[in-house]
């Protein structure tokens, strides 16, 4: 396999998690009597320009027939963070009506309706129907594609080039990321700017977070290969910012790479940073498999010592790095029986490959768990807080990563 940017053949492997069903698989009833998917999960390094990226693997189309879709307007925390990036640009940018925003992966319009609400134009790009309709309800405008270079050149010729054009957690999930970035470029107007959010690599491994990786997600990304990326689109990283999102995550500014715009500090800061933690050091990525073996192996010795000890353990969140979480460490119901989940169109189904049942919130009034474990450990606090009483009655709350501890 090459690399999926410089086309370097991929010879490092950085993560291996064996085996496991696609993260969003959830089951129903009907399906626990038929044979399950699984798929490998082996996350590969690139030593030329440093891509972390998923290994190709045969049938990848049929994980994304799943029928589950992601709502964004369903985290409130996400909202606040959607309408505040809103606010900023439209200052920054000095966005008027005769503006035009694009958000590639608009999915629900969580983002767009903001500016609608500005009076900016705006047009979504998203594939994923549901989410789509539920974005036109709001008055905003979707075309229902994936986005690439064709897609750019076509919003380009007509007329629809862009004074920003936004992507949150939608650039680590593209796999032809070449072909993506060169839509960025097309669908940019002279002038206009380009922000990305992603996941930041560097934080991953600092704070282990292997459980962030799943099949959908192709690229691991740090702000050098970003730029990489970037410059062979004719594109260039001006400014980037840290947000605090997905445990870590940058929003990274882009313009035509001709542009004047200086480049700011934070960025060569960023850049030196990366380097400094070894980014750019193989070693830093062959070291990375013990460190999620360790938590691995932490959190099946306490799942173990706490049903020896007769103790009663549950798990809130039913999100996808729960499922990674739980497939690689082979956790079963026998020591884990229920996760609860507050999405309804989660509850009564069965997590992929552990098999562990999803119930509502109410069922942790019933059970009063021992312990209770936050999959999603990015909402940790918030999941505290909704518990509180739970708390009261002497439920203690546990996180896997980046290491087991009651919080
Ligand atoms: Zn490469």
């Amino acid at each position: 396999m090459k690399c999926r940017h410089c086309a370097a053949p991929l010879e490092h492997t950085f993560l291996d998690l064996g085996f496991a069903p696609p993260s969003n698989a959830y089951l129903t009833d009907d399906d626990l009597a038929r044979p399950e998917k699984y798929y490998p999960l082996k996350i590969k390094v690139c030593d030329q320009c440093w891509l972390v990226q998923t290994e190709d693997y045969a049938q990848a189309d049929e994980l994304f027939s799943s029928e589950y879709a992601y709502f964004s307007s369903t985290s409130t925390g996400w909202l606040a963070h959607a309408a505040s990036y809103a606010e900023k640009m439209t200052g920054q940018l000095q966005l008027t009506q005769d503006s035009l925003v694009i958000e590639v992966a608009s999915n629900d319009g969580y983002l767009l309706k903001n500016f609608v609400a500005a009076g900016i134009p705006c047009l979504g790009i998203e594939p994923t129907a549901s989410t789509a309709a539920a974005a036109e309800k709001l008055g905003i405008a979707v075309m229902r594609e994936f986005f690439g270079e064709q897609l750019g050149k076509q919003l380009a010729t007509t007329g629809k080039q862009a004074d920003l054009i936004a992507g949150n957690n939608v650039y680590a999930h593209v796999p032809e990321i070449n072909d993506f970035t060169r839509g960025l470029k097309a669908a940019l107007k002279p002038g206009g700017t380009i922000t990305l959010e992603f996941p930041h690599l560097m934080r991953l491994i600092e704070h282990t977070q292997f459980d962030t990786v799943y099949h959908e997600h192709f690229s691991y990304l740090s702000l050098y290969t970003v730029e990489r990326i970037f410059k062979a689109a004719g594109l260039r990283v001006w400014d980037m910012e840290e947000l605090p999102t997905h445990g870590g995550s940058l929003r990274i500014y882009g313009c035509h790479a001709k542009e004047a715009r200086v480049t700011t500090p934070a960025v060569r800061a960023m850049l030196a940073e990366e380097a400094r933690r070894g980014l750019q050091t193989l070693a830093t990525y062959q070291n990375f498999q013990a460190k999620a073996d360790r938590v691995k192996d932490d959190l099946l010795a306490f799942l173990i010592e706490q049903k020896r000890a007769g103790k009663k353990v549950a798990a809130y969140g039913a999100a996808a790095k729960g499922n990674t979480l739980l497939n690689y460490a082979g956790v079963k119901p026998d020591l884990l029986p229920f996760v609860c989940d507050a999405a309804a169109a989660k509850q009564s189904k069965f997590m992929p490959g552990s098999h562990i049942p999803i119930l509502a919130p109410t069922a942790l009034d019933e059970q009063r768990p021992d312990y209770l474990v936050i999959l999603p450990w990015n909402i940790a606090a918030e999941v505290k807080q909704q518990n509180a009483k739970l708390a009261e009655l002497g439920t203690k709350f546990v996180t896997a990563v980046p290491k087991l501890e009651i919080v």
